[in-house]
């Protein structure tokens, strides 16, 4: 199918809000494709070309755009550069600068959906000497083949910020009407698979029946099983039942480790590959955990290398993104797993198997190695006052708090279900974006000091607050402005005056003395006096906490007088 279909498509989606009137645009489209291209297709309506979990990444900054803009529109890359600082978004800047169609090299005919999507993959592929002219060859060719219109979503898609409002709910709604199948059928599979192109196309050609036979496989990452909150032990036995299991709840990040054979794959929560990143905990895998096939759910925790002792999630999440250096990394912030669930384990599902028996099955299969590999920490019981005891033992040994986890429940991936519930003293916080900052004054003015901070509300984001406290102003004690300057810079789409808007991408926890009702910022709320806690390197903005949960927050806090 031609390209210019799918750009008619994002360009639809772009001119509505209406959830249902995109759902019906996806839909319609969906249903005009053949098998072999509902998966690229998919991909590239979510504005990628391989599923998130995947290593290979389209890796494109925007200086190449603005090379590749330049190479195929013959203008020079000063006044693309001029126009980008005018307009703040390089696709409109592609949009009018490749209006008029030059002539094609590499692309005769019209472009299809396929030469985008295999082209745009070769992208990823090129690596060594020259790679950076070659990717602006090959990005300035689709675009000089290309419409004006269709440049534009060319470069988002490069950038990886397509615009076009249609979220993941909207696309899987879209999947179940345009191949007669159930939504809850479609959102089952993706759990299992983390892949919604390939699941379309299973609803396409198997309909229903294929998506109910989906299993999960060792190597893919499925969605993890989330817990509910609740306030005190007597509240959680009457959630997950008695007696129940207890563990103490590790202040870390989730990571699940899969292993078939030789090869060993670590992702976490947000489906990040992040094996590259810790070679350390895939030696205590290969010792420590009897089998060669199996999947694991596990937790994360840095320790203190004189004292052994657990250290808090902030001074190991940088980890998880550096890709430079591991090794010094590793001696510098050491870590272990606690290990808490077991989905597979040589080769067989576990997710139907009550919780009480894979929890039997993990412990025969991990070799217990201190500041390396342990089992989470758990009583079964049914006594509140025992529960309670071992609540307190679990704050006193510098836990976080306890998940109480119902004994005969399956495993549920992708689910926030009431399997297991967390408890934790501490006030809530919110998991906030960054979308605009400002630069500092003085002796701060070479760093961003100050970040606005927004919620999600559907696909888009609500402005809730402005933060400029909880940092440091070295990176020894903690994170520092330059720390998230460096984070932000990169993000950064427009600026004016000290003032800049940043691509939504760096997530942090916030706490605040109140949520205020507030026409200061378009959520309608605003945050009493909002500071830092940490970087959550470990979410996606998927995670970032939403409009209800803030006004749910906002109500409790009213009720509490
Ligand atoms: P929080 O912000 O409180 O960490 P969250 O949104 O990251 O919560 P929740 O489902 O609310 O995730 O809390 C469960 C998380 O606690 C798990 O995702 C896991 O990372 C962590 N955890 C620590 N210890 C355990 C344990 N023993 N069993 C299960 N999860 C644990």
């Amino acid at each position: 199918m031609e390209y210019s279909k799918l750009v008619e498509i994002y360009e639809a989606l772009s001119g509505t809000s209406k959830l249902l009137e995109k759902r019906a645009i996806i839909a319609g489209f969906l249903k005009g494709l053949n098998s072999e291209e509902v998966e690229s297709a998919v991909l590239l309506l979510e504005g990628r070309l391989f599923p998130e979990w995947d290593r290979r990444k389209i890796g494109i900054g925007t200086q190449t755009v603005i090379k590749s803009i330049s190479t195929s529109s013959g203008k020079s890359e000063d006044l693309i550069k001029a126009d980008w600082a005018k307009i703040g978004d390089l696709g409109l800047v592609a949009e009018r600068n490749i209006s008029s169609k030059t002539q094609s090299t590499l692309f005769s005919g019209k472009l299809t959906i396929d030469q985008v999507f295999t082209n745009l993959r070769k992208l990823s592929e090129i690596e060594g000497g020259g790679s950076t002219g070659k990717k602006i060859g090959l990005i300035a060719e689709l675009l000089s083949a290309s419409s004006g219109v269709g440049a534009k979503y060319i470069v988002r898609t490069c950038l990886e910020d397509l615009r076009t409002g249609a979220g993941f709910g909207v696309l899987r709604d879209s999947i179940a009407s345009a191949f007669d199948v159930e939504v809850a059928n479609v959102q089952t599979a993706y759990d299992l698979t983390t892949d919604i192109s390939s699941v379309a196309k299973i609803a396409k050609t198997k309909s229903n029946e294929g998506l109910l036979a989906l299993e999960l496989s060792v190597g893919n990452p499925v969605k993890v099983m989330l817990f509910k909150k609740s306030e005190s032990i007597e509240e959680g036995f009457d959630v997950v039942g008695k007696p129940a299991a207890i563990d103490y709840k590790y202040d870390g990040f989730r990571l699940q480790i899969h292993r078939s054979g030789k090869e060993i794959k670590l992702f976490t929560r947000n489906l990040e590959d992040v094996t590259s990143q810790f070679p350390d905990i895939v030696k205590m895998i290969e010792k420590d955990v009897n089998s060669k096939e199996f999947i694991i759910d596990c937790e994360v925790i840095g320790y203190d290398k004189k004292t052994g002792k657990w250290k808090p999630f902030q001074d190991i999440s940088q980890r998880i993104k550096r890709k430079y250096e591991i090794e010094e990394m590793i001696k510098e912030v050491p870590v272990m797993i606690i290990v808490f669930d077991i989905i597979n384990l040589d080769g067989e599902n576990l997710i139907s198997m009550p919780f009480g028996e894979r929890r039997d099955k993990l412990s025969k299969v991990i070799r217990e190695d201190p500041l390396a590999v342990s089992l989470a920490k758990e009583i079964v019981t049914d006594s509140v006052e025992k529960g309670k005891e071992f609540y307190a033992k679990a704050l006193s040994d510098g836990a976080e708090g306890v998940m109480m986890k119902k004994l005969d429940s399956v495993y549920k991936p992708g689910s926030r279900v009431g399997y297991g519930i967390k408890i934790k003293p501490v006030m809530e916080t919110l998991d906030l974006v960054v979308v605009g900052s400002e630069w500092g004054t003085g002796k701060r003015s070479k760093w961003l000091s100050s970040f606005i901070l927004a919620c999600r509300d559907g696909n888009d984001f609500k402005e809730i607050g402005k933060m400029g406290t909880g940092f440091k102003e070295k990176d020894e004690e903690g994170v520092s402005f330059g720390k998230m300057t460096e984070l932000l810079k990169p993000l950064v789409v427009s600026e004016s005056g000290r003032e800049v808007r940043v691509k939504p991408g760096v997530i942090i926890e916030v706490k605040y003395e109140e949520i205020q009702k507030s026409t200061n910022y378009d959520s309608g709320f605003a945050l009493r006096f909002p500071r830092f806690v940490r970087l959550r390197d470990d979410k996606g903005l998927k995670d970032v906490d939403d409009l209800k949960r803030v006004s749910k927050l906002a109500k409790s806090q009213r009720s509490r007088g």
